[in-house]
């Protein structure tokens, strides 16, 4: 089975809202192992949604339409559906009651406005919705079937999560389970490890897609299986595919920096950092992550106010580290330092040495462009990718 989305709504075209509600039913249906085709955003105007819903169901079996079931008069998807499947609007006099008690709780007048959220097309099936007033309802045709679900997200998720799933999985026979985990990985280039997983990227089941952000690589796994037991064993098989293929590249379960941060917490290792850069990449890295400040000892940012070539970098960098693991008595010293100034190419060398108590204990040099703003997130992912290998015990 196919679907489609349609979302429903002036302000999601104005660009005041941003349709969240999609993402949130594609993850769902993708994870039933529907395949989600389009998804399509319209106005409040019933010949636009009929036009959209005749167009979703010549493409899909199933379409998820969301909003405009509010009592206003711009609230015009009920009509935009019983158009497009050519069927009336029918009075349900249950459902009448049932907003009228939903008023009668909140010891409020029930405007007469909300009468038209008693309508549905003929032959809906209707979906009550104890989240709000407006409830949802499901039209079996020979065209295909038509879910309509409220705007609102949290009455959304809620239907969607004990309706709309149900449904599919009770009634349509939809049994797949489809899990997705991802893996963090560094210290390779995107096209390295491309090559690397190349046959489980080109496969269908399991599936493995790359993001890139400054050296840092998220791995997507995605499994389809008939059972959670077999999609977790096909999860799990594929991780450790992943961890021969990547070695000590692979990061874990959890992003770069928070690695770091548990790795130094679970040791009780205090870490102090000197970075000659303007903006601190490695303190700020460390400090978005929960638990992060808590595992510096002390910063010092002093920015480079003299000429260094690549020896003098590496020299001020093992200094920049004792001095300041000294100065806090941390067991662990960061120093990073760039160059004086760029390669002709425009790539500025950038040293980074990590100290122990004991005396050096590895460092690194790398190039990068450090006009891009991102530039500096490249020299965090190799700073801190150094104290993972480290602290993972990953030999020099
Ligand atoms: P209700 O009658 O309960 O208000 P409704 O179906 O009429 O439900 P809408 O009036 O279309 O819902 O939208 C209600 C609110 O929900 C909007 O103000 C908007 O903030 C939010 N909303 C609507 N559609 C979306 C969407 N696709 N993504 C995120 N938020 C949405």
């Amino acid at each position: 089975m196919n679907a489609e989305i349609i979302a429903i709504g002036a302000e999601l075209l104005l660009g005041t809202t941003v349709d969240t509600n999609s993402a949130y039913v594609s993850r769902q249906l993708t994870a039933c192992g529907l395949g989600v085709g389009r998804v399509t955003l319209v106005g409040d105007d019933p010949e636009q949604i009929a036009a959209a819903v005749r167009e979703g169901l010549g493409r899909a079996d199933l379409v998820i339409c969301m909003g405009g079931l509010g009592p206003t008069l711009d609230d015009v998807t009920r009509e935009g559906v019983a158009l497009a499947l050519g069927r009336p609007l029918e009075f349900h006099a249950a459902l009448l009651e049932q907003i009228a008690a939903r008023f009668a709780a909140m010891k409020r007048e029930m405007p007469e406005s909300n009468r038209r959220q008693a309508y549905v097309p003929a032959g809906a099936r209707v979906i009550e919705n104890p989240r709000g007033t407006a409830p949802g309802f499901i039209v079996e045709d020979e065209a295909g079937t038509v879910v309509v679900l409220p705007g609102v997200p949290y009455e959304m998720r809620y239907l969607c999560e004990h309706a709309l799933i149900p449904y599919l999985r009770e009634e349509r026979g939809i049994t797949t389970v489809i899990l997705v985990k991802t893996l963090h990985a560094t210290g390779l280039s995107e096209s390295m490890i491309g090559e690397l997983i190349a046959d489980l990227m080109n496969q269908e089941n399991p599936k493995v897609g790359i993001s890139a952000k400054q050296a840092r690589y998220e791995l997507r796994m995605s499994v389809r299986a008939e059972t959670y037991t077999e999609a977790e064993a096909l999860l799990t098989a594929t991780s450790s595919t992943l961890a021969e293929r990547l070695g000590a590249n692979l990061v874990g379960a959890e992003p770069l920096a928070a690695t770091v941060v548990k790795l130094l917490a679970q040791r009780n290792l205090s870490l102090a950092l000197h970075e000659a850069t303007p903006v601190a990449p490695i303190f700020r890295a460390m400090t978005a992550v929960r638990g992060g400040a808590d595992a510096i000892a002390g910063v010092v940012v002093h920015p480079l106010d003299q000429a260094a070539d690549e020896d003098a970098a590496v020299a001020l960098a093992h200094a920049g580290a004792t001095n300041v693991l000294g100065r806090w008595r941390a067991e662990l010293g960061l120093g990073a330092q760039p160059v004086s100034s760029p390669d002709p190419s425009g790539l500025t060398a950038v040293c980074v040495a990590l100290v122990t108590p004991d005396g050096l204990v590895r460092q690194v040099t790398r190039r990068y462009d450090l006009r891009l703003p991102e530039g500096w997130d490249f020299v965090a992912t190799l700073a801190l990718d150094l104290m993972r290998r480290y602290l993972q015990g990953e030999q020099a």
